[in-house]
């Protein structure tokens, strides 16, 4: 069975990157979401085992301690991992995975699979991003403080990914991370090396 191809997709939070992979799993055949393991609390409406498998501090540094995951950081004050076993099951699918996880982890991805494809969707400005998460109203002023520095910093970072996507009119974003997607499905088929970032700032 071929190697599943692994899609980090990265984002501030508040980028609607939930919003943008939902339109992109709707439209592109043969994609699977990998499911992380965290130690933050549900949100409203969030079940275990479907946007997350949520887990105490305990589990998780015990999976840690077993090298259970690819890859792990610590998010906004919580723990955040990919379980190796996400692969595995891509793998037996015959799928490709994508992986919703921050910057952090998109770099210890690429250390041990460097032909991982990265896209970074950044916002269109930080006003819009810090706009985005206070109409959400899911966090606390704590936290969304938090998330504001985090997406600042995390910003700084986006040309260490192979493309960065300016989130700005949805269909637009997920227009382009699909061609994206399908480029390199097209291109690791004939063995061709994947073509260059697409900037469009
Ligand atoms: P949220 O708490 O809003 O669901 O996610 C917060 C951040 O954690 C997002 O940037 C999300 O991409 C990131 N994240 C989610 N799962 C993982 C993971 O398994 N590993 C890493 N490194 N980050 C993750």
């Amino acid at each position: 069975m071929s190697e599943p191809l692994l899609i980090v997709v990265a984002a501030p939070s508040g980028g609607g990157k939930s919003t943008v992979l939902a339109r992109v799993f709707a439209e592109v055949p043969r994609l699977l979401f990998s499911i992380s393991h965290s130690t933050r609390a549900p949100r409203k409406g969030e079940q275990n085992g479907r946007e997350y498998f949520f887990v105490t501090q305990d589990e998780f540094k015990a999976m840690a301690a077993r090298d259970a995951f690819l890859e792990w950081a610590e998010v906004h004050g919580n723990l955040y991992g990919t379980s190796r076993t996400e692969i595995e099951r891509a793998r037996s699918m015959g799928h490709d995975l994508v992986l919703d996880i921050d910057v952090q982890g998109a770099e210890q991805v690429l250390r041990s699979h460097p032909s991982a494809l990265t896209v970074f969707l950044k916002p269109p400005s930080i006003e819009v991003l810090k706009a985005r998460l206070r109409g959400r109203g899911t966090d606390s002023a704590q936290a969304l403080a938090v998330r504001i520095a985090n997406a600042e910093r995390e910003v700084a970072r986006c040309s260490e990914f192979r493309y960065v996507v300016v989130n700005d009119e949805l269909g637009d974003t997920v227009r382009q991370v699909r061609e994206i997607i399908e480029a390199e499905r097209a291109s690791s088929v004939k063995g061709q090396t994947p073509g260059s970032a697409i900037l469009r700032d």
